[in-house]
């Protein structure tokens, strides 16, 4: 079968969303396996190596099968795969709000449209700074969202310059600030939000705490 029919795939199930203006809602994850970087505080490791390989009709119809208004396509990272492409068209022509969790270093250019692109951009404390795929940008609009995850203080101060330096805030009104878990409080980061009067959605990583903060699959 050529690699546009097939995907590698680490788990599909339902659940909620956790992490954007969509948290909260019911949500059949498709997550994909493998991922071109190695972020420090990454919490999906289990998704590097391994899992099932499937058609992109099996993969379609079990995402379906799960029966949520939402689906989000993560990873891993899902752009690296050539069938995550048609697969997402495919899930909007069945009607689903469709999201893409993405790094910020795979090219977002060939997304279906329709689809939310929720993209990352990574700060410093991630490691993987340097991979930032700075032509994306143009490629976002109102509905994608702009996540930025802050280890520490620096982290923030660039998040907040890359904000204002590139009009982050006139591509979309999705800007999103998350805090590693454990390691910075999130009430410093509301501080400075409000200090700075930044245009961002300060969230928290909700899986973390209904579950247990390293269950997976949920
Ligand atoms: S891009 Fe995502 S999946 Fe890949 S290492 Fe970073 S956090 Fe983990």
């Amino acid at each position: 079968m050529p690699k546009e029919d097939t995907l590698v795939i680490h788990e599909i199930y339902a659940s909620i969303q956790g992490e954007s203006s969509f948290a909260g809602l019911r949500c059949a994850f498709v997550r994909t396996t493998g991922c071109n970087l190695r972020c420090t505080w990454c919490d999906t490791p289990q998704a590097f190596y391994g899992g099932t390989r499937m058609s992109r009709d099996e993969v379609l119809a079990a995402a379906l099968a799960l029966d949520t208004p939402l689906v989000e396509v993560t990873g891993g990272e899902p752009l690296l795969q050539p069938a995550v492409f048609p697969l997402l068209s495919a899930l909007c022509d069945a009607g689903r709000t469709v999201l893409v969790e993405t790094s910020g270093e795979a090219d977002v250019s060939k997304v279906d449209p329709r689809v939310h692109k929720i993209m990352d951009l990574k700060a410093p404390g991630s490691g993987e700074s340097r991979r930032n795929r700075w032509s994306n940008l143009e490629h976002i609009g109102p509905r994608d969202e702009l996540k930025i995850v802050l280890a520490d203080r620096t982290d923030y101060e660039w998040a907040r310059d890359v904000i204002r330096e590139r009009g982050l805030s006139e591509r979309t009104p999705h800007l999103l600030l998350s805090t590693v878990f454990g390691k910075l409080a999130a009430r410093d980061v509301v501080a400075w939000v409000v200090e700075d009067k930044l245009p961002v959605r300060v969230q928290l990583q909700m899986h973390k705490y209904i579950w247990e903060p390293d269950a997976q699959g949920v």
